[in-house]
């Protein structure tokens, strides 16, 4: 599976400790929709493909006794839905932990994707895309700021 970045512990993108796996793609949706050069996460698009096998993922995530949760990042996760998929099943046999999504996808628009990460509770997903010049609020579900008025997290039922 390639990915673009591999952070152990991660303690900025949700209340539990997080191993944080950064996706390497995206469609830009969130620059096309307001029409400039926004997101923060564009960096990462040229930073050199990290290919790791998803058992090592998760024997890495599984031997550190700090990280309680995974965080699937940007760039864009559900732009990767087979790799995505295919981790989730796999996670899900070896662990119980939350599992957690950034997308920048609005909820009416990933409906099918919502249904299938049912499937593997606990998963919580931040929806919407990031819109620039909106001042930070606090999100009570990952208990963190995040950056846009519509961006909201949730768990998936
Ligand atoms: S979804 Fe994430 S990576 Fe894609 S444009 Fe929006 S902020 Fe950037």
């Amino acid at each position: 599976m390639i990915i673009k970045q591999l952070v152990d512990e991660d303690f900025i993108n949700y209340k539990k400790p997080s191993m944080f796996i950064g996706f390497p793609s995206c469609t830009w949706k969130c620059e096309i929709a307001c029409g400039e050069h926004c997101c923060q996460n564009s960096a990462l698009a040229q930073a050199p493909n990290i290919n790791v096998s998803i058992e090592a993922l998760i024997e890495r995530y599984m031997k550190n006794p700090i990280t309680h949760a995974v965080v699937c990042g940007g760039l864009e996760p559900l732009d990767s839905w087979d790799d995505l998929q295919c981790f989730i099943m796999n996670f899900r046999y070896w662990s119980g932990d939350d599992i957690v999504i950034y997308t920048g996808y609005n909820e009416d628009e990933i409906q099918d994707k919502l249904k299938w990460l049912s499937l593997y509770e606990p998963i919580i997903v931040k929806f919407g895309r990031y819109i620039p010049g909106q001042q930070p609020h606090y999100d009570p579900v990952l208990c963190v700021q995040l950056a846009s008025d519509n961006q909201y997290a949730k768990v998936v039922e």
